[in-house]
């Protein structure tokens, strides 16, 4: 990923810097949408004011940031700066984009095999929740098998706790009606959070 240029190759306009973070001891994988400026500039995902936001939503199911960032993975659909869009924010990957990134979330999900995935944003939780709206999926949760063998008496599989986009230019998380599909997922993150004894 660190030296990946398939996008630019293929004519996309998107700037080149893989953004993520963790390793393969991590339990839990956040996915977002993709990387905007200012994690670029830090060179870490959720940089700015989402990630303010998100760690409050994380703090809520009782996860430190500091210890968080070292400890747990983080990446996004697609993991370079994809520049702005027409109407100033930023612009969404095309599918063509996510198309030439998803071998790489394929492969960090297999070699981090998370216990917890928890997708941020319309585009990240389609990928396991396919176009279903927002709220029907939000405060909700779903196992998904893996490809490994399970260990003897328990379920093998990894939970997928969505959660919505938590940038200042999205509304969807700031409606009433919806802070409480949000609180729903905190307790779930928080309930597989105490599961995994983190
Ligand atoms: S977004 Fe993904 S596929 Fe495109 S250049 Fe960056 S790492 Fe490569």
């Amino acid at each position: 990923m660190d030296g990946c240029r398939f996008c630019v190759q293929a004519g996309h306009a998107i700037f080149p810097r893989a953004i993520y973070s963790g390793g393969v001891k991590a339990k839990v994988m956040i996915i977002g949408q993709a990387p905007g400026i200012t994690e670029r500039e830090a060179g870490r995902p959720f940089n700015a004011g989402s990630g303010t936001r998100l760690f409050q939503w994380l703090a809520a199911a009782g996860f430190d940031e500091a210890h968080f960032r070292a400890t747990q993975y983080m990446t996004a659909v697609t993991k370079c700066y994809p520049g702005k869009s027409k109407g100033g924010g930023d612009r969404v990957p095309s599918r063509a984009e996510q198309a030439l990134c998803r071998p790489y979330l394929d492969l960090e999900i297999d070699l981090v095999d998370p216990k917890l995935i928890i997708p941020v944003g319309r585009l990240a939780i389609e990928l396991f929740f396919g176009a279903a709206p927002l709220t029907e999926v939000i405060g909700g949760e779903v196992l998904i098998p893996t490809s490994r063998p399970a260990e003897s008496g328990r379920i093998d599989g990894r939970w997928v706790v969505p959660l919505p986009h938590p940038s200042g230019a999205s509304r969807w998380h700031q409606l009433p009606e919806n802070r409480k599909r949000i609180d729903r997922a905190i307790r779930r993150i928080k309930a597989r959070r105490l599961e995994l004894r983190l």
